[in-house]
């Protein structure tokens, strides 16, 4: 298959590229680069294009002629949209819009799109089914909603098909250590415990100590970013069988405390540090663990890196050897 990437350079959708290579599908990644990283892409796959220059866009879909477009290329970081809304509504929401308007001017139908966990915001149960309402807590949710509403309703009275991932909380990297998470700045769990454990950072804060789970500190379901890259492939493939547009959870199912990943963190590196408690993050929910059930029976999804130690271990190997 020929696939268009936008994003391409980023954390998840470089896992995502290099999957697709290896499988012998050709790649196209599109990536301004703002938050991409050169050296995680062959130089003659890479086109450098902004999400917002339709045209360019428009340029690379004709020429290079896609089955299906993979939608990386967004804003992630779930505290700055709390305090830059509209950014994150310009560039998740409208630049979305338009790059799918692109894809239908150029004849282009299939298209899997990035979404997340916090589309359901405080959710009502754990493990969170797709059934569960979409009732996001901040910008980066909302922006998110806003482009699934507007995929389902456009899928609804066209030609249109899309898969939209909820990813639950990607981690890890490739096994060969050539990629993996290069966030500036760095917000996510895994890898600031892992640098406090290089003496890159002085310590780890854990935010918030008095959630209503056992240890009092918040669970999510970390999934191994290879796993996640393979339910992209395999999208791809039900849309291209004639698959029915919809969106699907993508997690293990099963979650780790805060204190748990760092425990974990600590016998896999055998390194020790400090650890501070600290108050809740605005915003963050107890607990987030997927129900993925439908993404392993429609799509066939089969996980097979579900160890919190090895995806700690890829990661930590990534940290060591770090290339960007
Ligand atoms: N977290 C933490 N200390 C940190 C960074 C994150 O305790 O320095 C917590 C965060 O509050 C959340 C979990 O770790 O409960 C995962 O956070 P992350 O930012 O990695 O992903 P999120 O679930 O917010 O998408």
């Amino acid at each position: 298959m020929r696939f268009v990437l936008t994003g391409g350079a980023g954390y998840i959708g470089s896992h995502v590229y290099r999957l697709l290579k290896e499988r012998g599908h050709e790649v196209v990644v599109y990536d301004n680069l703002s938050h991409g990283h050169r050296e995680a892409v062959e130089p003659s796959d890479l086109r450098v294009g902004d999400l917002h220059d339709t045209e360019k866009f428009r340029e690379v879909l004709l020429s290079f002629r896609p089955d299906v477009v993979m939608h990386f290329a967004a804003f992630i970081e779930v505290g700055i949209s709390t305090e830059r809304p509209l950014e994150f509504f310009e560039n998740n929401t409208v630049g979305t819009i338009r790059l799918v308007q692109a894809m239908m001017h150029t004849g282009v139908h299939h298209f899997i799109f990035s979404s997340t966990a916090a589309v359901y915001g405080h959710p009502e149960r754990v493990p969170i089914s797709e059934d569960a309402r979409l009732t996001p807590v901040n910008p980066y949710g909302s922006s998110k909603v806003m482009v699934e509403e507007f995929l389902r309703s456009l899928s609804e009275w066209s030609s249109f098909r899309y898969v939209a991932i909820r990813y639950f909380n990607a981690a890890g990297a490739a096994e060969d250590g050539s990629i993996g998470e290069a966030h500036d700045p760095e917000t996510h769990l895994i890898p600031l415990i892992l640098k406090a454990a290089k003496g890159e950072r002085p310590h780890i804060t854990i935010f918030g100590t008095d959630f209503p789970t056992p240890d009092g500190t918040a669970i999510r379901d970390y999934i191994h970013v290879t796993d996640l890259a393979e339910a992209h492939l395999l999208a791809a493939e039900y849309l291209m069988d004639g698959g029915e547009s919809q969106a699907l959870n993508c997690g293990y199912s099963r979650g780790y405390s805060v204190r748990e990943v760092i425990d974990t963190a600590k016998k896999v590196t055998g390194r020790e540090f400090p650890v501070i408690e600290g108050d809740r993050r605005a915003g963050d929910p107890p607990a987030l663990v997927a129900d993925s059930s439908r993404m392993r029976t429609i799509l066939g999804w089969k996980p097979t890196r579900d160890d919190l130690a090895y995806i700690i271990k890829t990661a930590w190997n990534w940290e060591l050897n770090r290339r960007y």
